[in-house]
């Protein structure tokens, strides 16, 4: 039996999209290819607010993050840490021999815009990564608040992660100053995985114009020259492309507002939800985020029988992340869920529990 992913990634796919992705297949250098990946790119712009162009990724998210601290630091990485995958972002720019430094906050608990203005001010810093949605704790940074400190530093570039929030949630990237916004497909996006996209500011462009080692397969400049013509440097996901197209589609038909609305609407039946039956929520009180809400299992449930019976009735949710494993679970309402599937979810679970 298909059981119903309401955990954060991958996420439903609804059959129309995966229809899409088993289309007839074309050359990545014939016109008809082009004219897909035109038609994709505008729709990107609309859903993200920008201007900017940007480009598509055969990997999953990891991949741009991993571009991200190759193809726009020369001095020094700031690198906004607090839980997983902000963590994960920190041990690329290591890995790739970049100079970082870490500004990090427990898990649980927010990045806040002084912590940002206070390392910045140093001027030792060209680019600043921070995970918009830590979907590992389930906190939601303040990135509005954020973005008005990063205005204060035109020469830092701004990159955000929102890999488990991009398209559920507000992001006004061209109003927020964002220059690199990245997630991958298969979260609010809700497609298969296995593609990701990356917004890319003039002036972040401007800045991999004149860094060394950009790497090879995520050379930004590259992917920019191919991006002119509608293509890509190498053999991308085609399928996934198909399928964006689609899903873009019937994004925007449901507006963009909307389905902000639907996802902060099924966020709320969660939380009220915790409310009623006395379950704490993890991340610092005001920080909560809306696509994975994370728990403490504060009344000791048993979360891996839980997802055994859920099992049977076609469900399954996430216990935490990493460390959190047994003292978190997560419920995230992504992509194309709707709030009748969390009334469902939610009905289940109060019957398995007794509770
Ligand atoms: C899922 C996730 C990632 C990793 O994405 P992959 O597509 O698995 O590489 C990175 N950051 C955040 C916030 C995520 O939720």
């Amino acid at each position: 039996m298909h059981k119903k992913l309401f955990i954060p990634g991958p996420t439903e796919v609804v059959k129309e999209v995966l229809d899409a992705m088993a289309s007839e297949m074309i050359g990545h250098r014939m016109k008809e290819f082009s004219e897909l990946y035109n038609a994709v790119e505008p729709k990107l712009q609309q859903a993200l607010y920008t201007k900017n162009r940007v480009l598509m990724f055969t990997s999953s998210a990891t991949g741009c993050m991993e571009a991200t601290v190759r193809n726009f630091s020369k001095k020094k990485i700031l690198s906004g840490m607090c839980g997983a995958f902000s963590d994960r972002w920190y041990d690329i720019a290591v890995g790739n021999g970049k100079a970082t430094d870490p500004l990090k906050v427990e898990w649980g608990m927010a990045i806040k815009p002084e912590m940002v203005d206070e390392k910045l001010k140093t001027g030792q810093y060209d680019v600043f990564t921070l995970v918009h949605n830590e979907t590992s704790t389930g906190v939601k940074n303040p990135i509005e608040e954020i973005a008005q400190v990063m205005k204060k530093y035109p020469d830092v570039i701004f990159a955000v992660d929102a890999v488990s929030s991009l398209t559920g949630y507000k992001i006004d990237v061209d109003a927020l100053g964002i220059d690199i916004i990245l997630a991958g497909v298969q979260k609010c996006f809700a497609l298969p995985p296995g593609l990701a996209i990356m917004s890319v500011s003039p002036k972040a462009i401007e800045r991999a114009k004149t860094v060394e080692n950009r790497g090879f397969y995520f050379d930004v400049i590259d992917m920019l020259k191919y991006d002119e013509k509608g293509q890509t440097p190498s053999t991308p996901s085609i399928s996934h492309i198909y399928a964006l197209n689609v899903q873009m589609d019937r994004m925007l038909k449901e507006g963009m507002e909307n389905r902000f609305a639907r996802h902060k609407k099924m966020a709320d039946m969660v939380f009220d939800w915790a409310k009623s039956k006395g379950i704490e929520l993890f991340p610092e009180k005001g920080y909560e985020s809306w696509t994975v809400v994370t728990m403490k299992n504060n009344k000791n449930f048993n979360i891996g029988d839980l997802n055994k019976e859920l099992g049977k009735r076609g469900k399954t949710i996430s216990n935490g992340y990493g460390k959190l494993k047994d003292v978190t679970f997560r419920i995230a309402a992504m992509g194309d869920l709707m709030p009748a599937d969390i009334h469902e979810l939610l009905n289940d679970i109060n019957d398995i529990l007794k509770i």
